[in-house]
């Protein structure tokens, strides 16, 4: 066997993850005493919820360390539907508890995509999205906002647009609020995709992670559910963003039509048979506990501090955000600009490398989420990594001819 047969030719065309890079970037300027002001991990800080602690440890103390439902504890079911608002529409049998959001989305893709079948994806598709559609065998395509290009939001017209194109659409799959662009469907822009979805009988999988983190007093637009809609919504949620700290809980989940879940459920039982009970009882305490609004409202400040700190920053415009804690950073202004070293800058890899070596700012450039020409920045981070970081960012950036 050749060297280059020994992996598999799919996993070779993935790119490595870019979240885990910039990870290693940052420590790696730690253990050099420079400064880093890290606004590049999607994670939440602070101290976890007690009741949270208190029912993992509880967990332990009471031994509930046997298998369980594959499908995940009927108890956590119950209540996810609960906490998504949709327990008039679907029973228990309908939620897939899996180890995070991403196992979630892969069980959907493996569930329902035959080889080669096209997965629609919204303009700037997290991360991750197109490595599990490609080991899923399925055919990835991102879809282009013509009508809302300061948005990057997709509409009903470039969804139509791409189905009349590729006849081997299986589903679409939207992200609200968005990681990268922190935009917010609204429920009627949320309708009009459902609705285009439904009417081509494609699915509409909806990944609402970020949901609870609404800003200005919003509330997250719930998707339409009757019996319509029913056999062609699947919605994707999980513990690792609407709290805090509990990203390494490794808790997600689906709601998903009969026959969906079923297939999902079969699949799951063969391979992590649900994820471990105990952080499933833990998550359990998380969404029967009436849910704090304290994150969301420290994380508005924190969007409207890094907002006022960014403002007038030299050849780069910040967006107005309504949701999650991503910033997004139109930084085609910088491109064709030398910096002191005398490079000329290109692309958004570009610019984060500059702001990483320049200023010790780690942000995740919009390559990885197939937009050259942005950068994201997570601002679930102290106040000082703000205000501090973004005075060096204006500094390096100031700097460039
Ligand atoms: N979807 C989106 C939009 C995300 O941002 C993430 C995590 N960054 C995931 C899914 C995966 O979530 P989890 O950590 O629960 O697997």
């Amino acid at each position: 066997m050749e060297p280059h047969e020994r992996i598999s030719a799919k996993l070779s065309k993935f790119r490595p993850s870019l979240t885990l890079a910039l990870k290693r970037l940052a420590n790696e300027r730690r253990a050099q005493n420079l400064p880093v002001y890290d606004f590049g991990l999607g994670e939440t800080k602070g101290k976890l919820e007690p009741e949270i602690r208190e029912a993992g440890e509880r967990a332990f103390r009471e031994e509930h360390t046997m298998y369980t439902d594959p499908a995940g504890l009927p108890e956590l079911r119950a209540a996810v539907l609960k906490w998504m608002n949709c327990e008039k529409h679907y029973g228990p049998e309908n939620v897939i508890i899996s180890a995070g959001a991403k196992q979630s989305l892969f069980n959907i893709f493996l569930a329902i995509c035959n080889p080669a079948d096209c997965i629609l994806f919204d303009a700037a598709p997290w991360v991750s999205y197109q490595p599990l559609a490609t080991a899923a065998y399925a055919f990835p395509v991102q879809v282009l906002p013509l009508k809302n290009p300061d948005t990057l939001k997709v509409s009903g017209d470039d969804l139509r647009r791409n189905l009349r194109m590729r006849p081997h659409v299986k589903m679409f799959l939207l992200n609200s609020p968005v990681n990268p662009t922190a935009q917010l469907y609204s429920a009627g822009e949320l309708e009009e995709l459902l609705s285009v979805c439904v009417e081509h009988r494609v699915f509409f999988v909806l990944d609402r992670l970020y949901w609870r983190i609404v800003f200005d007093g919003g509330t997250y637009p719930e998707p339409r559910i009757d019996a319509q809609t029913r056999p062609w919504l699947i919605q994707v949620d999980g513990m690792s963003k609407n709290f805090r700290r509990t990203g390494g809980m490794r808790i997600g989940w689906c709601v998903a039509p009969d026959d969906v879940a079923a297939a999902m459920v079969n699949l799951q039982s063969h391979y992590t048979a649900g994820p471990a009970t105990p952080t499933q009882r833990a998550a359990l305490a998380a969404i029967t506990t009436p849910y704090r609004n304290d994150m969301v409202v420290e994380l508005q400040g924190k969007r409207d501090l890094l907002y006022r700190e960014s403002q007038d920053m030299p050849f780069i415009k910040v967006w107005r955000t309504p949701a999650s804690f991503y910033s997004f950073w139109d930084v085609r202004g910088c491109f064709g600009r030398r910096t002191p070293q005398g490079k000329v800058l290109q692309t958004s890899d570009d610019v984060a490398e500059y702001l990483l070596t320049s200023a010790g700012l780690i942000t995740a450039s919009g390559s990885g989420f197939m937009q050259d020409g942005y950068l994201r920045l997570s601002f679930a981070t102290p106040d000082a990594h703000i205000t501090e970081g973004m005075r060096a960012t204006r500094k390096a950036l100031s700097a460039m001819s």
